[in-house]
């Protein structure tokens, strides 16, 4: 089968890979109708987060239809319709019962304290082959696959695997409730998605920072107050919009990307050097470091007494955070990987009623076949490029 596989930092190839094939009796095999391209996968190719092992297939999104069930996967059929969550967990731990799906103590091969466990993604995640692929071996099938109603699309569905959700998580773990204020650093898809959520959980307005005008425009979209921190203080002007009283909650969707604004050349080797580890100026992730942009401005935007949800992704090694004004001001910060499963079933039934349509948020619909040209435009971060799906060969 034609998967996208990583071989090495700046160096992703469009190969023909062996049909995964069912390893335990608690997986299945997935054909892949739709996948997509995201922000994560750039971290991974470029470097930033580091530890890929030469030839896992990339993508940790996917929707499909199941092909394959092992013995123990009872609620599955071969020819169901589902959306593949793009963390694992076993579902019958004390962390995936008590919705912590991410830091499951079985699904990661390296252990229980090994961390999340997703597809496409560093050794140290499994490494589990990923869904830019045409077919996915799923671990925990019968936790990890959600079955999809006939009204909601693929294309409705493919956001519902990892971005949706984790917009969610961000408003759910910054506590967001009927008639905060919120602000949402970071516009990316996952920043709209957070946008999206904070006001199904009752937001009475939502700020929304960043600097790239077609991004600000979709927030605007969303009903969001939009401002761009290339052209005004985010601080000062969340300050002068709440009377100088700041957010109630603040939704942090940047992460590692708010040291690298500008387009990478991480297609290129030569440019493999800017990886953090070797910055020798101390970075923002290091002791010596400052604390990232987007960290310091939530902690000033936030209120006293407020709350920070931080889902933008972080290196594992980054040690810098705003600590004193945490303790001076009364604040609650929370972070993590999103525990998808905890809130696919939810999302798919509201997405199902028809009260929203995701595709709002997707962009582009490439076929697998350019994904190498799609990746390279996705990370120049051409105007307009915010979400790209990625659609099988015609067959
Ligand atoms: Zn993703
Ligand atoms: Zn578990």
């Amino acid at each position: 089968m034609k998967a996208v596989v990583f071989h090495g930092v700046g160096d992703i190839r469009l190969d023909d890979v062996p049909e995964p094939k069912i390893q335990e009796p608690t997986d299945a095999i997935v054909r892949l109708t739709s996948s997509a391209i995201c922000g994560t996968d750039l971290h991974m190719i470029r470097g930033t987060l580091s530890g890929m092992k030469e030839g896992t297939i990339l993508g940790h999104e996917g929707v499909g239809t199941v092909e394959e069930v092992g013995p123990q996967v009872r609620n599955l059929n071969p020819g169901d319709r589902v959306v593949v969550g793009s963390t694992v967990g076993c579902g019958y731990c004390s962390y995936c019962r008590a919705g912590y799906y991410a830091q499951c103590d079985n699904a990661n091969p390296n252990g229980p304290q090994a961390g999340t466990a997703f597809f496409g993604g560093p050794e140290a995640t499994g490494p589990i082959d990923g869904m830019q692929a045409e077919y996915v071996r799923v671990p925990y099938a019968s936790v990890t696959c959600v079955k999809l109603p006939e009204q909601v699309s693929d294309e409705q569905a493919i956001m519902i695997s990892d971005i949706f959700p984790t917009g969610y998580f961000g408003a759910d773990i910054a506590d967001v409730s009927d008639g905060d204020s919120v602000a949402v650093f970071g516009c990316g898809p996952v920043g709209q998605f957070a946008i999206t959520s904070a006001f199904i959980m009752g937001a009475s307005r939502v700020v929304a920072v960043d600097r790239l005008p077609d991004r600000l425009e979709m927030a605007r979209a969303q009903g969001a107050q939009v401002v761009n921190f290339d052209e005004e203080d985010p601080v000062g002007t969340i300050q002068e919009l709440t009377g100088g009283i700041g957010v109630d909650r603040v939704i942090e969707a940047v992460g590692v990307d708010a040291e690298s604004t500008e387009p990478s050349e991480q297609f290129d080797k030569e440019t493999a050097e800017v990886a953090p580890e070797t910055n020798p100026q101390g970075d923002n992730w290091h002791p010596g470091g400052a604390p990232s942009q987007s960290a310091q401005w939530a902690t000033q935007a936030v209120c006293k007494a407020g709350t920070i949800g931080v889902i933008g992704v972080f290196p594992p090694q980054a040690m810098r955070f705003p600590i004193g004004a945490l303790q001076q001001r009364n604040l609650t910060v929370r972070g993590g990987n999103c525990n998808h499963r905890r809130y696919i079933p939810k999302l798919v039934g509201l997405v199902a009623t028809g009260a929203l349509d995701p595709t709002e948020i997707l962009t582009q619909r490439e076929p697998v076949t350019s994904v190498i040209e799609a990746y390279e435009t996705f990370d120049q971060r051409k105007p307009g490029w915010t979400k790209v799906e990625l659609l099988p060969e015609a067959s």
